[in-house]
C-alpha cells in the first residue's frame, strides 16, 4: 500500500523537494491534499499533476481564482485557518508533510497530531510557538513525529539503536550564513539582497534571513530542545561552513556520532517520508578528500544576537519562545519589505522580550496569545521608532 501524504505548504521550498520525492517513488507515496499560499500558478500546476482530493488556499478570492484556473477538472477548495486544518486531517493521509512557514503552520499541524496522524515536521516554528502542546498531543495520541529539519535529521539518525538514557549533549551545526565572518559594524549595512543570497543552501525567503541572522540556529535549539528532551545547557552549536556534518550526538562515554551527507534537503526529507527504510536518491558521492577538510568554530554572540536570545527565550520558558518566534517574523517580514535594518532584527526582538510578562503555556490557545502580543509589541515598537525618527 502506498503512503497518503498530506503536504502542508506544498509550494514552497520544502514542499517542492517533497514532490520531487514522489516523482522519483510513485508507487510509494499518493498525495492526499495540498496547501498553498501566495504562489496559486504553481498549486494549481501540482493540482493538475498529482491530482489530490483536496486543496486549500489563503483566502476565499484565492479559492475562487484557483477554481477558475483549473476549470471543471477540480478537487474540492477550502480556504483559511479551517481549510489548512481539513487538508491536515483528510482520512486518507497517513503522513502530514508540515511545511508552512511560521506559526501560520501550528493550528493544522497539531489538528494533523490529534487526529491521529504521523508528521514529518519541517515547520520548526510550530514547536518553538507551543513546544510543551505539541509534544503533548504527539503523546497523547500515539503518533510519531519525523525531524525534517537536516539537524534534527542528523540527531534522528545518530540516535538510532541508542539504549537508555545516554546522550550527554547534542551538537548542532550552523553554515554561520554569508555574514560569518563580517564584522558588527558592516552588518548595519546589509541589505535585503546580500541576506538573501546563502551560500549553500537554497530554501524560503523567511529561513533564508534568518540563516543570516543566526536566528534559524536558535530556534532549531528550542526545537531540539522539545524533539530530543534536553534542556538548554545540553545543546550547543558549532558553526562549520561546509555543511557537511549535519549535526552530532556525544554520548556518555565520549563517543561523538555525526551524520554527514551533501546539503540536500531532499535527504532528511526523504528519511522522514520512509523513516525506517532508505530510499536510494540521485545524490552526488560526499568526497571529503575533495573537500579536503571541515572546519568548526564557535559563533560569536555578540554580532549574532539573535542566538543568545533564543537561548534566553529558551532558559525563560513559558510564553517567551513564542514571544520570540512572533517577534521575529514580523521583524523579519519588516527587513523584508526594507522597512528596518538588519540589525534592528535582534533589536526588536530583544525589547520585546524584555517587555513580555512571560506567562504559563500550557493550552494552544496561551501559545496563540503570546504569539499576537509579540507581533502586535513589534509592531508597535516600529511605530514608535518611526516616529521618533520623524
Ligand atoms: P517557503 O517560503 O519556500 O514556503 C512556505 C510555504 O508556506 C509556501 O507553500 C507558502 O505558500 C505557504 N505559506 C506561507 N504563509 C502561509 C500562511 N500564512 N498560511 C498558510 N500557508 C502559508 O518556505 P520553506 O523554505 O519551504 O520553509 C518551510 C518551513 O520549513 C519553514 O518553517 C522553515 O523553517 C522550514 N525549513 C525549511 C528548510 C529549507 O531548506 N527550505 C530547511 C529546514 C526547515
Ligand atoms: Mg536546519
Amino acid at each position: 500500500m502506498s503512503r497518503g501524504l498530506a503536504i502542508l505548504g506544498a509550494t514552497g521550498s520544502i514542499g517542492c523537494s517533497t514532490l520531487e520525492i514522489v516523482d522519483a517513488y510513485p508507487d510509494r507515496f499518493r498525495v492526499v491534499s495540498l496547501t498553498g499560499g501566495r504562489n496559486l500558478r504553481r498549486l494549481a500546476e501540482q493540482v493538475r499533476r498529482y491530482r489530490p482530493r483536496m486543496v486549500a488556499v489563503l483566502g476565499m478570492e484565492d479559492a475562487d481564482r484557483l477554481r477558475a484556473e483549473l476549470g471543471g477538472d477540480c478537487p474540492e477548495i477550502g480556504y483559511g485557518e479551517e481549510g489548512m486544518v481539513r487538508c491536515a486531517t483528510a482520512d486518507e493521509a497517513d503522513l502530514v508533510v508540515s511545511a508552512i512557514v511560521g506559526s501560520a503552520g501550528l493550528v493544522p499541524t497539531l489538528r494533523a497530531i490529534e487526529a491521529g496522524k504521523d508528521v514529518a515536521l519541517a515547520n520548526k516554528e510550530t514547536l518553538v510557538a507551543a513546544g510543551p502542546v505539541v509534544m503533548r498531543a504527539v503523546r497523547e495520541n500515539g503518533v510519531r513525529l519525523y525531524p525534517v529539519d537536516s539537524e534534527h535529521s542528523a540527531i534522528f539518525q545518530a540516535l538510532q539503536g541508542q539504549q537508555g538514557n545516554t546522550i550527554r549533549r547534542i551538537i548542532l551545526t550552523a553554515s554561520g550564513g554569508p555574514f560569518r565572518d563580517w564584522p558588527l559594524e558592516k552588518l548595519r549595512q546589509v541589505t535585503r539582497e546580500q541576506a538573501l543570497d546563502h551560500p549553500n543552501w537554497s530554501m524560503g525567503p523567511k529561513i533564508t534571513i534568518d540563516s543570516a541572522t543566526m536566528m534559524n540556529k536558535g530556534l532549531e535549539v528550542i526545537e531540539a530542545s522539545w524533539l530530543f528532551g534536553l534542556e538548554a545547557d545540553r545543546i550547543a552549536v558549532h558553526i562549520h561552513p561546509q555543511s557537511i556534518v549535519h549535526s552530532m550526538v556525544e554520548y556518555l562515554d565520549g563517543s561523538v556520532i555525526a551524520q554527514m551527507g551533501v546539503p540536500d534537503m531532499k535527504a532528511p526529507i526523504a528519511y522522514a517520508l520512509a523513516y525506517p527504510e532508505r530510499l536510494e536518491l540521485p545524490m552526488p558521492h560526499l568526497d571529503l578528500c575533495r573537500l579536503g577538510q571541515l572546519t568548526f568554530q564557535q559563533p560569536d554572540p555578540d554580532r549574532f544576537a539573535c542566538l543568545a536570545l533564543a537561548y534566553r527565550a529558551l532558559e525563560l520558558g513559558g510564553t517567551a519562545p513564542a514571544v520570540l518566534n512572533a517577534a521575529n517574523e514580523v521583524a523579519v517580514a519588516a527587513f523584508l519589505r526594507e522597512e528596518v535594518g538588519f540589525l534592528d532584527i535582534p533589536e526588536l526582538i530583544r525589547e520585546a522580550l524584555e517587555r513580555h510578562e512571560v506567562g504559563r503555556l500550557t493550552t494552544v490557545d496561551d501559545a496563540l496569545a503570546a504569539d499576537r502580543w509579540g507581533r502586535q509589541e513589534v509592531r508597535k515598537l516600529m511605530l514608535e521608532r518611526g516616529s521618533e525618527r520623524l
